[in-house]
């Protein structure tokens, strides 16, 4: 396939070949259009300037879908079959073929013309890269999916999304390289990998110097790409030749904002103020985390804390404690309506749509008006629900699921807060907040009566005003059980207390100040011509 084009280039003819190209460069097809009334062989024209490319590198690297369908359309009536095959397929002096510019730019219409015309989808350039590592520099899922749904050639493609370059660099590494957060979301989520373990290999895949796309993007200090990584469950551990982890190469860097990303990997994060940086699946484990301090709470309130905290034998204290008792039962009473409530409740998740959604977009936009200058765009879909991102949308990583007005993703009830369940999560968090301080309220009030010298203690409840000695009532289990008890609650309720307060003055002070409206994905492209037939990596090999 790799057929040069031919070297004869007459001098007579260069500067029509120069008058050529420059009309591709200011895009004017009616000066193409006359120009071609004389039968030039254009096929023949080089730009010296620009590695030799052929007039149809530089007219699809302008991403003028006119000009190339112009260009093609004339070459292809004068040329013969096979001689217009190598026009479409030849390599520039860095081996790159139109289609290789076609991708990186992410232009579907003139991919689909240049396929449609034969282009050879595994071209690769002098540098080993394919057409994929090329839409993974160019951070353009629009070019990786429309590979990627031609069903005809599942399996070429399947291959290139893997393949390597001379570096041993897969495109996932060219995407994390280039900052292309999108087509690097877009390349892990494929559905191309047999199991689970055949998509961790291929993001934890090392170069020809050891660098997995982690490596990558740590020396281009991206640190959105880290966070993503993290999140898809890439190995921080991973040393590359030179024994360097990821968390080496940004300490010897200085880069102390993905230091430090790298070291909270590391943590367990209990309050999750902030969004994880390593792969979280679905966990019930703290909704049962819950029901069990519920349970221990209950016996000991009712054990000990009730019996010694609202105890009188003054009436008018009695009166007191007794209200004391029915605010607190119906304080933990609302406290499990709200959170059963909020278990069930439905956060308002978007529904998803299939890949297919996706064919159709492409299909559209290739079969729309030649004028109109497309605007499909797939990094504004969500790269595993495939439906459009709004300005409050978001992807849950942990329920795969996107959500309107997302905020976060809550542990303690194993899902999302979103549009649907957002203001409920808040009387929530205020219910909790007074179940927990009349929680505190009563063990306090129980360790100061226990010192008290009262002589009777008095079982609520089933038991309700049946009075007991103390001797009696510590008689069973000696005299210090209830105390140690009612100080273990005490701080079981204070490390449920702390956080909780935290992230109800954290929530309330957002839905004051109005700021939920979600920080700004301040993310910029990186991308630049420059980037093409560099190896990855190559210039930070110290
Ligand atoms: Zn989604
Ligand atoms: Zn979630």
């Amino acid at each position: 396939m790799k057929e040069e084009c031919t070297e004869s280039f007459l001098s007579s003819e260069q500067n029509e070949g120069y008058e050529f190209f420059s009309y591709i460069e200011s895009g004017s097809e009616s000066k193409i259009k006359e120009f071609l009334k004389s039968e030039p062989h254009i096929w023949e024209y080089k730009d010296e300037n620009n590695d030799n490319s052929t007039v149809l590198h530089i007219a699809v690297f302008k991403k003028s879908y006119e000009i190339t369908e112009i260009i093609i359309e004339y070459c292809s009536s004068f040329q013969k079959e096979y001689e217009f095959i190598n026009f479409i397929n030849c390599q520039n002096d860095k081996g790159v073929t139109a289609l290789h510019y076609a991708s990186f730019s992410g232009n579907i219409k003139i991919i689909d013309l240049l396929i449609k015309n034969k282009a050879e989808l595994n071209a690769t350039t002098k540098r080993g890269l394919n057409i994929i590592h090329y839409s993974a520099q160019g951070n353009k899922p629009n070019s990786l999916m429309y590979f990627y749904l031609k069903k005809e050639d599942r399996n070429c493609i399947k291959e290139l999304i893997k393949g390597k370059d001379d570096g041993g660099s897969t495109p996932l590494h060219w995407a994390a390289y280039s900052n292309g957060e999108d087509v690097l979301m877009y390349l892990i989520n494929l559905n191309i990998f047999h199991d689970e373990n055949e998509r961790q290999n291929y993001i934890d895949k090392q170069d020809n110097q050891g660098y997995t796309p982690l490596h990558l993007s740590v020396s281009c200090k991206s640190r959105r790409i880290v966070m993503k990584l993290l999140q898809s469950g890439a190995n921080a551990e991973i040393k590359d030749n030179k024994k360097r982890t990821p968390l080496d190469l940004a300490n010897s860097k200085g880069y102390r904002e993905i230091v430090e990303i790298l070291n909270n990997h590391k943590k367990c994060q209990i309050c999750n103020f902030k969004a994880p940086v390593k792969q979280i699946k679905k966990s019930k484990k703290n909704i049962i985390l819950v029901f069990f301090f519920q349970a221990i709470t209950g016996v000991i309130l009712y054990f000990s804390v009730i019996p010694i905290a609202l105890h009188s034998d003054n009436n008018e204290n009695n009166n007191f404690n007794i209200y004391c008792f029915f605010i607190f039962v119906g304080l933990l009473l609302l406290f499990f309506i709200i959170y059963i409530t909020l278990l069930i409740k439905n956060p308002g998740e978007i529904t998803k749509n299939n890949e297919d959604t996706i064919k159709v977009l492409l299909k559209k936009e290739i079969n729309e008006d030649k004028k109109e200058k497309g605007d499909l765009d797939l990094a504004k879909y969500c790269y595993k629900c495939f439906v459009e991102k709004t300005k409050d949308s978001k992807h849950c990583i942990v329920c795969e699921k996107c959500y309107e007005d997302f905020d976060h993703h809550c542990y303690w009830i194993n899902k999302c807060v979103a549009k649907k369940n957002y203001y409920f999560f808040i009387l929530f968090l205020f219910i909790t907040f007074f179940y927990l301080s009349s929680l505190l309220f009563l063990c306090i009030k129980g360790i100061i009566n226990y010192y008290k010298d009262e002589k009777k203690y008095c079982f609520y409840l089933f038991s309700f005003g049946i009075n007991a000695s103390k001797e009696e009532f510590s008689s069973v289990f000696g005299e210090y059980f209830h105390l140690i008890l009612i100080i273990l609650l005490l701080l079981i309720n204070a490390a449920f207390l702390l956080p909780e307060t935290l992230l109800l003055f954290l929530h309330l002070n957002v839905c004051f100040s109005n700021l939920k409206a979600k920080k700004k994905k301040g993310r910029k492209s990186s991308i630049s011509m420059k980037l093409i037939d560099n190896s990855v990596g190559s210039d930070y090999n110290n």
